[in-house]
């Protein structure tokens, strides 16, 4: 009984350590330009001020939180709610299993919260300047530049830019939640995704887990992407031509290479757990 104990104990310990552990995976912060922060550069020297939700049709300050967890959450569902294997049978993740990655909201200068000494910025906000992006652009980022290490940790890899974004054809002014996050994201997503060596797919063909459009399709003719198309959620392909050039990139086996997997960590592990130790420590002198 007492041996059951200690097994029972030494188990929870390990389970709560790696609970608690701080984890080794590539993180993304987020820098939303707030109204009280200085403009930001990226390592392309695009520049970017306050991410003004005003013209969104919110209110500041009330609704700017909602606004951030909303495309956070989007966020981390694009890359952590790939169905799995025995949910979709075209899934390169087995059950049990997602990409090594996480997502926090951080100012640019901040580090992650959760330990993660690999991590690197995207900045969001209204359009300032850019040697490389025409003011209309909605984001701009570097190809592999999560990746391939030319870049040290704490860099800034890309550029959101809200104000374009929402001087598209499409109504973003009457305070929509969900248009604004699935419009915002979906660029978000996409420019995340080129950091990782994502290219740029068509709609035509493209095959998505859930038949949504792809996220790494853009507004060119070759590619089809619609401006209606980005006030609805879209995800990252199972296969799609690319329409930059010729051949095809599976964006989700690509993200599964150059960010490699790891098990689901369970949520309610140390809830359950913590009651559980305090319960064999007082039925051990017993
Ligand atoms: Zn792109």
């Amino acid at each position: 009984m007492l041996e059951r104990g200690i097994k029972q104990l030494t188990l929870a310990g390990l389970a709560m350590l790696l609970a608690i552990s701080p984890a080794a995976a590539l993180t993304i912060m987020i820098d939303f330009n707030d109204p009280a922060q200085a403009n930001t550069t990226d390592v392309n020297n695009s520049v970017v001020s306050t991410f003004d939700i005003t013209a969104y049709g919110f209110s500041d300050p009330a609704d700017r939180f909602n606004i951030y967890n909303g495309i956070l959450t989007a966020l981390d569902y694009d890359f952590h709610g790939i169905p799995t294997a025995s949910q979709y049978l075209f899934s390169p993740i087995p059950d049990g299993y997602q990409l090594d990655i996480d997502f926090e909201i951080g100012d640019v200068g901040s580090t992650p919260a959760n330990g993660d000494s690999e991590y690197y910025f995207v900045q969001l906000g209204s359009f300032v300047s850019s040697p490389l992006a025409p003011s209309n652009a909605l984001g701009l980022s570097v190809n592999f530049g999560a990746i391939n290490g030319n870049y040290s940790f704490g860099s800034t890899l890309a550029s959101i830019f809200t104000n374009s974004i929402n001087l598209l054809d499409i109504t973003l002014t009457e305070g929509n939640l969900n248009n604004t996050i699935n419009a915002i994201n979906g660029t978000l997503a996409h420019e995340i995704g080129h950091t990782l060596s994502l290219q740029h797919v068509k709609v035509e063909g493209a095959m998505t887990p859930t038949g949504l459009k792809p996220i790494m399709a853009t507004g060119t003719v070759a590619s089809g992407l619609q401006n209606a198309d980005r006030l609805i959620d879209r995800e990252f392909a199972t296969f799609a031509a690319l329409s930059d050039s010729f051949g095809n990139q599976p964006s989700l086996q690509q993200l599964v290479n150059v960010l490699g997997l790891r098990p689901i960590p369970e949520p309610g592990t140390l809830l359950l757990i913590g009651p559980g130790l305090i319960l064999l420590y007082h039925r051990r002198p017993a």
